[in-house]
């Protein structure tokens, strides 16, 4: 009885900000620019509902409650668990002031205003003010969270629950250790032809061939739908309605379906979330009030990697489905090889922007902004200093000459909307795909043989099985150790770059 209304009352705080991720769907993929101010109130409005819902005086009465009522189960039951998220929750909001909250909330507007005209204008002086603000602001919550060692911990582990400033050295070193001799023999290695990357690709027919894989690797139409976007989202309003976006550009054929593949891997993991989860605790992240089933962003990410670059950038995929994209696009495909387009789809090249690097250089970009982000939170870098100290790590760590700031230190959206200690969960992902993929074909002997001959469904039931359908009851690494015996182990991801790159290359 207890148990009931706790659960009623997170599936209002759920309800709430299912609402706003409506509204951040519609605002992303329909709405005209005149939108922007009003829709970023209402959302606000949302977001701050839900909170209250969250933290109320009668909330933490149901919390007890429940609890009580479920002692006598294990202690990771669901509903164990679902008190026990909902209770940490009400205690880290409790932790951070209201004044600071608000701050934060209207910065946020008026940051990325700044952001996107300093971007257009490629001028950082205009973004400096608001960043400087949003830095002290992120010091001022990490001294509320808590911290033991460096305060970027604190902001991290809203977005990573168990990295920490020392875990992200050890990972990041042996990522180095491993990618960088290997980025080196690439780069040295003859290129492949993508000459025919870029022809004409019309978008109706983009959008066709990567809707068939989607549904190929699991994607449930019924319960979703793909739409254009400026950048590729998956958001999801529960399980029962996940949506995906990918960006076209008609001249180049890659770009949408990268995008397709990745943000697929995110929707099966909204859409295979055990139904009895909708509207609970654990299909809601209440820290960051956001509703979603996956139980971290580096998590989420380890399923769109999974099926982007595991399955969807290997070379019996492309054995198996050239022949319908070649069919799709006969005049810009005619003259091209399966093998041929498997390599340029796959192409090293490193570039200033993140979001168009290929897999051997895209960590490095995040390695570059959480060495950014520390030194910001901590005070060893200063934000005037921080265009100089961008350009010099590119060139240090991927020998690129960032040409303007637009195309550097204001690329990303990111610092805009106050979220300083997010992007290690990019690299989490990608290193958490590759040993989850290993431990399914270890695992469950049906995998291979579907991958051979375009059967997706194996792969997707375990991953299911092992990932998806616990939705925010297990932690990251909790699920890492029932799936793969292990935590968080890079050596899976350096070997199979390893492996892939070497044969591409012959390096
Ligand atoms: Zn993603």
């Amino acid at each position: 009885m207890s148990y009931a209304a706790f659960q009623q009352r997170l599936g209002v705080v759920n309800d709430l900000l299912n609402a706003s991720s409506v509204l951040v769907w519609d605002s992303r993929t329909v709405m005209p620019p005149g939108g922007v101010a009003s829709r970023g109130q209402q959302i606000a409005t949302l977001t701050v509902l839900a909170r209250q819902a969250l933290i109320a005086d009668d909330t933490r009465r149901l919390v007890d409650a429940a609890e009580r009522e479920l002692a006598g189960e294990p202690a990771d039951s669901p509903g164990r668990r679902a008190v026990e998220h909902t209770r940490a929750a009400i205690a880290h909001h409790a932790r951070i002031p209201e004044s600071l909250e608000r701050r934060r909330a209207e910065l946020r507007t008026q940051a990325q205003a700044a952001w996107i005209e300093a971007r257009r204008n490629s001028d950082f002086g205009r973004f400096a003010p608001a960043l400087t603000e949003t830095v002290d602001l992120s010091r001022q919550l990490a001294d509320a969270i808590g911290y033991e060692a460096h305060p970027y911990d604190a902001l991290v582990s809203v977005f990573e629950p168990g990295e920490t400033v020392a875990t992200l050295d050890a990972l990041f070193a042996a990522l180095r250790a491993g990618l960088r001799p290997l980025l080196q023999r690439v780069a040295a290695a003859t290129p492949p032809r993508i000459d025919f990357l870029d022809r004409d690709y019309p978008e109706d027919r983009q959008r066709a061939f990567g809707l068939r894989i989607a549904e190929r690797f699991g994607y449930d139409l019924s319960r979703g739908r793909l739409d254009a976007s400026a950048h590729p989202f998956e958001v999801s309003f529960t399980r029962d309605d996940v949506r995906i976006t990918t960006a076209y550009n008609r001249r180049n054929v890659a770009t949408a379906l990268g995008g397709i593949m990745h943000e697929t891997g995110h929707g099966l993991y909204e859409q295979n979330i055990d139904p009895a989860y909708t509207r609970t605790a654990l299909a809601t992240d209440l820290i960051g009030l956001y509703a979603v089933g996956g139980t971290s962003f580096g998590a989420h990410e380890s399923q769109s990697r999974l099926w982007e670059s595991r399955v969807g950038r290997s070379r019996r995929f492309w054995e198996l489905h050239y022949p319908e994209l070649q069919a799709a696009f006969p005049d810009s495909l005619g003259d091209v090889e399966a093998d041929e387009f498997h390599r340029a789809f796959n192409n090293v090249q490193a570039g200033p922007i993140r979001i168009q690097a290929d897999e051997l250089t895209y960590d490095f970009h995040v390695m570059l902004r959480v060495e950014i982000e520390r030194a910001l939170v901590d005070n060893s870098l200063k934000v005037s200093d921080l265009p100089e100290a961008w350009n010099a790590t590119m060139l240090r760590d991927l020998g690129v000459r960032v040409p303007d700031d637009r195309r550097g230190v204001l690329q990303d959206i990111h610092w805009s909307i106050g979220y300083i200690g997010s992007f290690c969960s990019y690299t989490v992902g990608n290193v958490m795909a590759a040993q989850l993929y290993d431990a399914a074909l270890t695992r469950d002997a049906t995998i291979a043989p579907g991958l051979q001959t375009g059967d997706y469904a194996p792969l997707r039931a375990w991953l299911t099985t092992a990932v998806h359908r616990h939705g925010r009851r297990f932690s990251r690494d909790e699920l890492l150790l029932q799936a793969t015996g292990k935590t968080l182990d890079p050596s899976h991801y350096i070997e199979a770059l390893q492996r892939k790159y070497g044969e591409l290359y012959g390096v």
